[in-house]
């Protein structure tokens, strides 16, 4: 098939979060299997294009309402799939993937628009434009309005996954030219309009042919008012087309035999490995090394989606009363920042707090700690988990969405399953599964078999990639 993806991230170019591993390891899936898949993203100042061979293969004028921009497209050479980067300095020279800048929508209607005159000037028809989040989800309302009539889309159908629905893309209703579509103001949400708002991925979910997201359990929960972020009805009207494929990992990144920021690698046979990153991991960031002291870890960014709050209560009394160390890397909200760097002035032999975003530091982490916390309130699909799990590091989770999915709390009597979830966000929960958790570090035997457990469980590429495929088939034949 002939794929053609539009997104706003993809590693290793620009990241900050699960769509940019997605994208990077998604496509390539797909070329293996033998598509033609192309990409097309922001080519963002941030992009390191150093190690970067690019070739520019067109100019583009790119009208949106009244505004004027000029975009150079270049090609990345190399291996599969083509990747386009969208070079428009006006708009993505700015320090970061994302602002709060009045003319943030623009910056990624650009990108949309930019993508289908890519099409229209190499004369590509992509059987399925695949678009990820608000970013390019006006791709499919442009398809079937000012695109209509563009034969090299006549069959071209389009899936938009939604990574994560509280990002949403509404905009002030003044900027709605800026889509180029006032003449097509009744494909617009009407209601939504006179309340003075454009909502770019519910025009997406309204057009897109098909929509996805990134677990079974968030498929499910964004159909419901307390996930669906008020387009909850609209995905119930649509619920035949809704559905949830889990993200896959890259184990060429994310593999504990092969991972090239670990200094001991180690695989399910021989765990020794794994005892002496725990050893660096702590050296490294400055704590004590007592065998037989858990270490939890944490790698995240510091939202409130994340669940973190509930630690602000807990945290010290579990630090206290059972004596395990906290590692925790990531950034955002400076009250997160701020309780993680209490924790860590009040417990310095037990906490430590690294700010940022290291990716080698998230490796180390992975692989030397012994469990790793994701509290979240809500998780589309998480990849930390998936990680974990490989590196045989237990999870402690929520029980939402795709942590719902891919971590089972562990049963002693039938010595089944992967981690621990916890069924209701609130402190007792938390409590309950990290004192589980470290009550089952203790028993040996039982927490061999559920570290084997999880290193065994699969959520590779050539799993979940195939799901698209039958997705993307079933659409090509609509
Ligand atoms: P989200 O997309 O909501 O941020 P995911 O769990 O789906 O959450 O993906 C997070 C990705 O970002 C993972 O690859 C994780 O390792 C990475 N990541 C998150 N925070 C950091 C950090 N501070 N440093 C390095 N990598 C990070």
């Amino acid at each position: 098939m002939n794929l053609l993806f539009v997104a706003s991230e993809m590693a290793p170019f620009a990241k900050t979060g699960g769509l940019a591993d997605v994208i990077g390891a998604l496509p390539a899936y797909l070329a293996e299997a033998g598509h033609d898949v192309r990409v097309v993203m922001p080519l963002y100042d941030t992009v390191d294009t150093s190690k970067l061979t690019l070739e520019a293969v067109g100019d583009f004028a790119v009208p949106l309402g009244p505004h004027r921009y000029s975009a150079r497209v270049f090609r990345k050479t190399g291996n599969a799939p083509t990747v386009y980067f969208v070079h428009c300095p006006e708009l993505y020279g700015r320090g970061r993937l994302y602002t709060s800048d009045g003319d943030e929508h623009r910056r990624f209607l650009a990108l949309s628009y930019v993508a289908l005159f890519i099409c229209q000037r190499f004369e590509i028809a992509p059987d399925i434009i695949h678009v990820h989040d608000w970013q390019a989800a006006l791709i499919p309302m442009l398809l079937k309005t000012l695109f209509a009539k563009e034969p090299l889309f006549r069959r071209t159908r389009t899936l938009l996954t939604i990574h994560n629905l509280m990002y949403q893309g509404s905009f002030p209703v003044e900027n709605g030219p800026d889509t180029n579509l006032d003449k097509y103001s009744d494909f617009f949400h009407q209601d939504l309009m006179k309340q003075g708002r454009v909502n770019i991925l519910l025009q997406g979910v309204l057009y897109a042919d098909g929509v996805s997201t990134v677990s079974p359990t968030y498929a499910k929960e964004i159909q419901t008012p307390a996930l669906g972020g008020g387009l909850d009805g609209l995905l119930r009207a649509r619920s035949s087309t809704v559905v949830g494929i889990l993200n896959g990992v890259d184990y060429k990144e994310w593999s504990p035999e092969t991972d090239r920021f670990i200094p001991h690698k180690y695989s399910a046979s021989d765990l020794s490995g794994k005892e002496h990153d725990k050893q660096h991991l702590l050296n490294q960031l400055g704590l004590p090394y007592q065998k037989g002291v858990p270490v939890i870890g944490i790698v995240s960014r510091l939202v409130g989606q994340k669940g973190f709050a509930l630690l602000a209560k807990t945290m010290p009394e579990l630090l206290r009363r059972l004596g395990f160390q906290l590692v925790v890397l990531g950034s955002g909200e400076p009250a997160l920042e701020d309780m993680f760097g209490s924790l860590q002035r009040a417990f310095p032999r037990q906490v430590c707090f690294y700010q940022g975003f290291k990716n080698d530091l998230a490796h180390l982490i992975e692989a030397g700690a012994d469990m790793f916390l994701m509290p979240s309130v809500y998780e589309p699909c998480g990849l930390n988990q998936l990680y974990s799990l490989r590196y045989g590091t237990v999870p402690i989770v929520h029980r939402t969405g795709g942590l719902a999915d891919t971590v089972q709390t562990w049963s002693p009597s039938t010595g089944t399953g992967t981690g621990f979830a916890f069924e209701h966000h609130d402190e007792a929960g938390l409590r309950w599964a990290i004192q589980a958790a470290l009550a089952t570090y203790k028993k040996t035997a039982d927490w061999d078999q559920l570290v084997q457990n999880g290193m065994a469980a699969d959520f590779s590429w050539q799993t979940q990639g195939k799901l698209y495929e039958l997705v993307y088939k079933r659409l090509a034949q609509s």
